[in-house]
């Protein structure tokens, strides 16, 4: 009999996730398959699920790219990995490994590559069959959890920083201080940058001063770019826009100091202008930044594992998916949501369920 597992799939786009049982699918030759123990709901699975962007993905697909596990089964001819390994299912899900993008340690870009959650099924579901040549490899001393926002919100940010090109002691500016903001603003920290926070949530700013950051600002505010450009002393050397909103892509570029770089990370749907004479002039650097390598994957873990870059999680069980995809749309979720298949998130649901409840006098 085929053994079945609980999935989120998305049937149509715009529609609500539905909650299935689907075969657990069988690792191929040279593939792995995982049991999932967690993963992170990044907005770019509402993007996904939405069909937002020009390269849409094709329904029923299940979501979810920050999905963290145990290898279970190894395809044949597997050896670089073990069963018994926790790893990640990335975003950057292959690639072919011999392009010049490839060979140049721009897999990224590779044309053949397949996106984990998008082109291949992702962790929104109990297994996940994986390329064992591009999972991440989670360092001991990182719960599942903890280490599933990493995977694409801590990779992503991690590099869209090395791609400001900016150095320790300048000025990086961080718009959107969401799933991803909020561990950028800590990898901001870590490489020694100051940072200064732009949010339209005062929540989410008053959260980016906990984590250190040196100035923050609301996007909302009329003067917010003049407050940006004098609090830095002439505008960021870099700024990465990691919000989901055409706004912040022409602020965070007047954001931006005169010969600086301005990296853009968020991925919502459609274009912005952008003020020629101030870019050209001011020899602005606009430049696209997109999840990051194997070796990026490696270094964004190890600042986690020396315990310089922590996510906030908040843990949901996988049948919360839909509530938890509403919530993000609206900028509910304060940092990022975790699914958590180990029983945990459902343990921490009934306790508190318990801890409404009138107790006895
Ligand atoms: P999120 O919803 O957790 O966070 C977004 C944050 O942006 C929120 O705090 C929200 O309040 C803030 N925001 C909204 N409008 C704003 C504005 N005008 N100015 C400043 N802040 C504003 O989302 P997330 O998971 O962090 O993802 C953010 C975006 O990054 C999405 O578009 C996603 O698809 C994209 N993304 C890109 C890559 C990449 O490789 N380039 C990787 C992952 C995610
Ligand atoms: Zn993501
Ligand atoms: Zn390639």
């Amino acid at each position: 009999m085929t053994k079945m597992m609980q999935a989120a799939v998305v049937t149509a786009f715009g529609k609500p996730l539905d909650i299935q049982q689907v075969p657990i699918p069988t690792p191929g030759p040279g593939e792995i398959l995982i049991k999932t123990e967690a993963c992170g709901v990044c907005h770019t699975d509402l993007h996904a699920a939405n069909g937002d962007w020009p390269v849409k993905p094709t329904p029923p697909f299940i979501p979810g790219h920050e999905g963290i596990g145990i290898v279970v089964a190894l395809g044949a001819g597997v050896t670089i990995v073990k069963m018994g390994d926790r790893v990640g299912v990335p975003w950057l899900y292959s690639a072919c490994g011999h392009c010049e993008h490839c060979l140049s340690a721009w897999e990224t870009v590779c044309a053949e590559a397949e996106f984990g959650g998008y082109t291949k099924n992702g962790g929104f579901a109990e297994y996940i069959v994986a390329n064992p040549n591009y999972v991440a490899h989670i360092p001991a001393g990182l719960s599942p959890q903890e280490a599933a926002p990493l995977i694409c919100a801590g990779i992503t940010t991690y590099k869209g920083l090395k791609e400001t090109e900016a150095r320790p002691g300048d000025w990086v500016a961080i718009s959107g201080a969401g799933g991803l903001g909020h561990l950028a603003i800590q990898y901001a920290k870590a490489m020694g940058f100051k940072v200064c926070a732009v949010d339209i949530d005062e929540g989410k700013l008053a959260h980016a001063t906990r984590l250190g950051a040196d100035l923050v600002v609301n996007a909302r505010d009329p003067g917010a770019i003049e407050a940006v450009r004098s609090g830095t002393g002439g505008g960021a050397h870099g700024v990465l826009i990691t919000a989901p909103s055409i706004d912040a892509f022409q602020q965070g570029v007047a954001m931006t100091r005169k010969h600086g770089t301005c990296a853009l990370v968020g991925l919502p749907k459609g274009e912005f202008p952008v003020p020629l004479f101030d870019v050209v002039a001011n020899c602005v650097t606009i430049r696209g930044s997109f999840v990051g390598t194997r070796q990026d994957m490696a270094e964004a873990l190890a600042f986690a594992a020396d315990g310089k870059v922590r996510a906030d999680i908040e843990l949901q069980p996988l049948s919360a998916i839909n509530d938890i995809f509403e919530r993000l749309e609206h900028g509910k979720v304060a940092a990022r949501v975790v699914i958590d298949f180990t029983g945990g998130a459902a343990k921490a649901q009934t306790s508190t369920t318990q801890a409404k409840q009138p107790q006895p006098a």
